[in-house]
């Protein structure tokens, strides 16, 4: 039990959990209309290539999945790519996923880091962890909002709207790898300072 754990987070191993567990998401609420439409989980594999093979943005990773051979070779070898999405298919598809749905990948492979025994390695005084977290902002505009948005009131009266998530991995200082925790959004009733919502948010 502890050698298969420990072949799951392998790089290989680990894509292939990744994969398995999106093939069995709901796209959502919104159905798509187009009969021939590519898997969710081949857009879920390209999102996750995209960040994997350090593309600066989705464009250029939609430039390098249609015409660079090796690239297109390994999204399917490696990542198990079927049909490479366009940027905006891709965006399109991900924007119906539930970011819950997201967060039984890293449950899952959490629970292997457990079963193999490592999480014993990131203790660092009296049985505790470190955890390092940061917020980082992902949407910000002056008219576009929802209920969920975070307020910011400028001095010359205008308002901005925006999204943060706050992001966590137990780390250890004798350690190269980290074991991310699923980010957590951060939502207006964590509260209005910096501090405030962060705190909530970690909570
Ligand atoms: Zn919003």
């Amino acid at each position: 039990m502890i050698t298969k754990a420990k072949e799951r987070l392998s790089i290989g191993g680990l894509l292939d959990s990744s994969r398995k567990l999106f093939q069995k998401m709901s796209a959502g609420s919104i159905k798509t209309k187009r009969t021939n439409s590519i898997t969710l989980s081949d857009c879920l594999m390209s999102a996750l290539a995209m960040f994997n093979l350090k593309f600066p943005s989705l464009l250029q990773f939609d430039t390098y999945s249609q015409d660079d051979e090796i690239i297109k070779h390994n999204l399917k070898s490696l990542f198990g790519i079927e049909q490479i999405p366009s940027d905006t298919y891709m965006r399109d598809r991900l924007d119906n996923v539930d970011p819950q749905e997201i967060r039984k990948v890293f449950k899952s492979i959490f629970a292997d880091v457990q079963r193999a025994g490592l999480l014993q390695e990131f203790q660092f005084i009296d049985g505790y962890y470190l955890l390092s977290c940061d917020a980082t902002g992902f949407f910000s505009s002056n008219d576009v909002y929802c209920d969920s948005c975070c307020v910011k009131e400028h001095r010359n009266g205008t308002k901005e709207y925006y999204h943060q998530v706050l992001c966590g991995a137990l780390v250890h200082p004798n350690k190269k790898q980290v074991i991310p925790f699923p980010p957590e959004p951060i939502k207006k009733i964590d509260g209005a300072s910096k501090n405030d919502c962060e705190f909530n948010a970690t909570k």
